[in-house]
């Protein structure tokens, strides 16, 4: 099978060079392709034909392809469905911020976690995405709206811990000054909390943002949303952030989607604020994403202002996240599993 060209790292075009009897700033031109977002080898004009004819023969171009594109009329956040080589759809979403441009992407095509609320969820799995096919997400986003992008969120479809090589591998790639060249303070990571490979990353030393789906005050509401709390106690959870937190010296991010009737009470926000008292951290409070087929409807305003008053009140940090795309149905695993559900190919 061939590779995939955005799967190839600056060593492995070295080592190809050297096979192909070219010289290695033929291997340099051609890696920073990769961050520039090439979708055919014919875009690389910086090389004559005659290594681009190798190169097509020996590579697959684009490992991923642009199938849809919708912008928001709101406030121009695009979502981008891209199909994969074998068939497998994922999505990306651009958003506008002021501090500049942010790529949320997926790590793996469908997720296993199985949370009740989650559209992604509900599509089933295909498989962990590759080192490139997330590189290539960013790149390709980057060249379709002609701009930098600054800052990268591991959110979309997937846990990207359950991809835990290929993902860290990533966030190197995507953060080298000769590639796209993000600063690892501007990627956040989010993961339902398994455990063990948080305390493996916190081992790695990367000063990225690490995000929690808590999405509860306890066991029992956690247990009910997420099948993940069945493996990992809350107790543990926390350890292994508290851990995170006071190796990197970083704020750690919870996030809470806020389900009408289910974990949106004020005593379940005095809950929570007892648990995280002294954390280093900031809960950021979702009003949850509805879709058709989903059994939880999104907390009412007044629920969602009143839960934020008695986190703030007791000393928690505590934000309501700005909705964006509300109407391409920006938010994870939405398109997919249209798609998926209506059986289009
Ligand atoms: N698997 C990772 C990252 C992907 S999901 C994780 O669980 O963190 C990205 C975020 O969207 C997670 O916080 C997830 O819990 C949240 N999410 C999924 N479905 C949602 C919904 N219907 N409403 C609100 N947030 C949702």
């Amino acid at each position: 099978m061939k590779t995939s060209f955005y799967d190839q790292t600056l060593p492995d075009w070295l080592v190809w060079a050297d096979q192909e009897e070219l010289p290695a700033y033929r291997a340099r031109q051609i890696a920073a392709w990769a961050s520039r977002g090439v979708s055919d080898v014919d875009e690389l004009t910086d090389l004559p034909q005659s290594i681009r004819a190798r190169l097509a023969e020996q590579f697959t171009f684009p490992s991923l392809e642009l199938e849809e594109k919708y912008v928001s009329a709101i406030d121009e956040t695009a979502k981008y469905v891209f199909r994969l080589s074998d068939g497998n759809r994922i999505e990306s979403v651009l958003m506008h911020y002021r501090f500049g441009r942010s790529v949320c992407l997926s790590t793996q095509a469908g997720c296993r976690m199985g949370c009740t609320f989650c559209a992604s969820a509900d599509a089933g799995f295909g498989r962990n995405l590759t080192t490139g096919e997330m590189l290539a997400q960013v790149s390709l986003i980057a060249r379709d709206c002609n701009a930098r992008i600054g800052h990268v969120t591991l959110m979309g479809i997937g846990e990207p811990f359950e991809n835990y090589d290929a993902v860290v591998a990533f966030l190197h790639r995507v953060n080298d000054p000769a590639g796209l060249n993000i600063s690892m303070r501007h990627i956040s990571i989010s993961t339902c909390g398994l455990v063990p490979k948080m305390i493996e990353f916190t081992r790695e030393g990367l000063p990225v943002t690490l995000s929690v789906s808590l999405h509860a005050p306890n066991d029992s509401i956690r247990q009910q949303l997420m099948p993940v709390a069945k493996r990992y106690r809350y107790d543990d959870l926390l350890a292994a952030c508290r851990a995170h937190t006071q190796q990197t010296g970083r704020r750690i991010t919870f996030e809470y989607a806020l389900f009408d009737g289910i974990n949106d009470r004020p005593e379940h926000a005095r809950e929570l604020a007892g648990r995280l008292r002294g954390m280093l951290c900031h809960v950021n409070l979702i009003p949850a994403n509805e879709f058709s087929g989903g059994c939880y409807q999104r907390s009412q305003p007044s629920a969602v202002q009143q839960f934020q008053d008695v986190l703030v009140r007791s000393g928690i940090n505590a934000t309501v996240r700005r909705e964006l795309g509300a109407d391409i149905m920006a938010a994870c695993g939405q398109l997919r599993r249209r798609k998926e559900a209506c059986g289009i190919q």
